[in-house]
């Protein structure tokens, strides 16, 4: 990526060489547990929170830096990766955003030092891409909120203490809160584990109060600005896809330099050649669309606009797809084994085009922003 200062450039380098170093060999076999040595490794070098303050232990840099490095991670250990992006561009950042600073000043540096985790709770039984259809209400009491109803499908949930969970306020739409695992009232029902092995939690809440200092987002426009900050959401998924491709790429690039049939080296064949040129053009577009918009959106006074974060997420998620696939494929039968990495990567991807909004939401919202804006212009 072009105009890096030498210093995001440092940070970068270190970053890659640290996880090359340490993370390539548990790549994948993660499964349903958080890889907390690395996140703890990355938390003693100062690399967690790049694009956090430095108040609250953030490395007090831009979301490019944050989602340069999700990329950068998630091709090395896709695990890594996809915590990475949980905890720069999901929840924390909301708390971030959106929070009082008695909240950042708890939340955000246990996270920061490695030492925990926060969930995104959106999801219910009958509000999933319709997030306006949710049931969870918090209802004023005294100095605080009760909050009431289930959410489901959330990640991060068994490795976090908290969660960032959107909420209905009685007569003044939705917004947002932090609600803590222990407090009394929550019941954490299910862990189910999804195609990828990774956990995915339904959890009740019956009167759970929370603070008013724990509220993110509240009144009027609250749901406004909850819904703009997940296209920072949408960036970092796309970074974290494109981190995926070059993981697959790169294995497919080998192995057909090595495996030999017919007397050469698989990767002379133009079928296969021609594969991976096809391959890598659709990652080198992910990559690109994922970069600009992270450019676009920091040097746009911080605001993402969500033509470019879905533009960039749905590409990613739906190229990913196919290009994990054939990279499998160049492997043969040597890749169509449980514990191989792409059986693994080619499972996880699925998931991308569904969470995160799926792609027909993605969808939804390039068409509503170009009904809004057109294009957008070139200067
Ligand atoms: C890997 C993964 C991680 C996730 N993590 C979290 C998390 O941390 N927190 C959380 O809250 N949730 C999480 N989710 C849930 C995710 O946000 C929802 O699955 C997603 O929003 C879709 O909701 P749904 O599954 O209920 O599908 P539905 O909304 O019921 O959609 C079913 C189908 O109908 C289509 N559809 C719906 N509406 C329209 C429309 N208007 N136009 C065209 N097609 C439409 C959808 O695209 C889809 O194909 C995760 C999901 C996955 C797969």
């Amino acid at each position: 990526m072009e105009a890096l200062t030498d210093e995001q450039r440092m940070v970068l380098k270190t970053v890659r060489e640290l996880a090359e170093q340490n993370f390539a060999e548990k790549a994948c076999t993660w499964n349903d547990q958080a890889p907390w040595e690395n996140i703890q490794l990355l938390a003693e070098h100062g690399f967690l929170g790049l694009n956090f303050d430095e108040k609250y232990g953030g490395g007090g840099m831009t979301e490019i830096e944050a989602v340069l490095m999700i990329e950068i991670v998630s091709r090395v250990c896709p695990d890594t990766g996809l915590f990475l992006n949980s905890q720069q561009m999901l929840a924390p950042r909301a708390v971030n955003e959106f929070g009082t600073e008695s909240a950042k000043k708890a939340y955000l540096p246990p996270i920061m030092n490695g030492e925990d985790a926060m969930a995104l709770a959106i999801s219910e039984p009958d509000a999933g891409s319709d997030v306006s259809a949710m049931n969870t209400t918090a209802v004023e009491d005294g100095d605080g909120f009760r909050v009431t109803g289930e959410k489901t499908w959330v990640s991060d949930v068994p490795h976090s203490s908290s969660a960032v969970v959107w909420v209905r306020y009685p007569n003044e739409g939705l917004g947002s809160l932090i609600v803590d695992f222990d407090a009394e009232g929550v019941d954490i029902a299910n862990h189910f584990t999804n195609m990828a092995g990774h956990k995915q939690t339904q959890f009740y809440m019956e009167d759970v109060y929370v603070p008013k200092e724990n509220v993110l987002t509240h009144g009027r426009s609250a749901f406004k600005e909850q819904l703009v900050s997940l296209n920072w959401e949408r960036l970092g998924n796309a970074a974290m896809i494109t981190g995926r491709m070059a993981f697959a790429l790169d294995m497919a690039i080998e192995y057909a330099t090595e495996r030999e049939q017919f007397g050469q080296p698989i990767g002379d064949f133009q079928g296969i050649e021609w594969k991976l040129a096809d391959l890598v053009k659709q990652y080198k577009a992910a990559q690109g669309l994922t970069h600009q918009a992270a450019r676009n959106a920091v040097s746009a006074d911080r605001t993402l606009n969500r033509l470019d974060a879905s533009v960039a997420t749905l590409y990613a998620s739906e190229v990913a797809e196919r290009v994990v696939s054939e990279c499998l494929q160049i492997h043969g039968a040597n890749a169509y084994q449980r514990g191989h990495p792409l059986e693994f990567l080619y499972r996880d991807v699925r998931g991308w085009r569904i969470g995160a909004g799926t792609d027909e939401i993605q969808k939804n919202q390039i068409a509503d922003a170009i009904k809004e804006n057109g294009l957008g212009h070139i200067v």
